[in-house]
Formats: structure tokens, sequence, C-alpha cells
């Protein structure tokens, strides 16, 4: 069991919280991070790894937070699934399936078109 109601209640435990890649930077609340050090991913598992670029150690990472160890596994997703709703997630928008679209048109009528000649 972990204590974090879901991946967005641990972020929401930590300051500065920015994406990332496929994860999160936050400040570490662990020690005096001007610029945030600390790096968290959630796994498709729910798996969480945090790690703290500054070398604090995860025990005292999860003691701020309010938890422990055992808090990083099995972490349910967020309200938005992977990402954090909170967070500026980045949604599938009407340009991006546009593109997707006269992509998919693109190499569909490259692929079909010289067979449609045959026939
Ligand atoms: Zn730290």
């Amino acid at each position: 069991m972990t204590i974090f109601k879901d991946f967005d209640d641990l972020l929401g435990r930590l300051e500065d919280v920015t994406r990332q890649g496929d994860g999160f930077m936050a400040k570490c609340p662990n020690h005096d991070d001007r610029t945030a050090s600390l790096s968290v991913k959630r796994f498709e598992d729910g798996t969480v790894l945090v790690n703290c670029f500054a070398g604090c150690s995860k025990d005292e990472i999860l003691s701020d937070l309010g938890g422990t160890l055992a808090d990083l596994f099995e972490v349910p997703a967020g309200a938005d699934g992977y990402f954090s709703n909170s967070l500026e997630p980045q949604p599938v928008n009407k340009e991006h399936i546009d593109a997707l679209t006269s992509y998919v048109d693109e190499a569909n009528s490259k692929l079909h078109t010289p067979k449609a000649l045959e026939y």
C-alpha cells in the first residue's frame, strides 16, 4: 500500500514541479534546493522513481514527503492518467490529429496508389 492517493498527490507534495521528458523535476524537500534537482518518474506499473541529483537518500526524501520507500510502489495514476492534470499535460490537440491524419493519408496514398494503377 502507498500513502499517496495517486501520482498527483505525490507531486503535490513537492515544489516547483515541471515536466521533464517522461518524468518530472521538482525541488528536493530534503535539502536547500535552489534549482529543482529531484527527478520523479512514474512507470506504468505504478512504481515511482525519485532521485536527488545532489545525493539525498531516498529514505530521507520519502520521510520528508510523509512516507517511506514502500510508498513508491503501486502509486495510482493521477486523474489524467500518467500525467498530472495540474501540471499542464500535453493532450493530443486538433493540430496533432490533423498532422497525423494528413501523414496517414499521405502514407496511405503512397502505399496504395501504385497498386491501384495496376488494376
Ligand atoms: Zn536533495
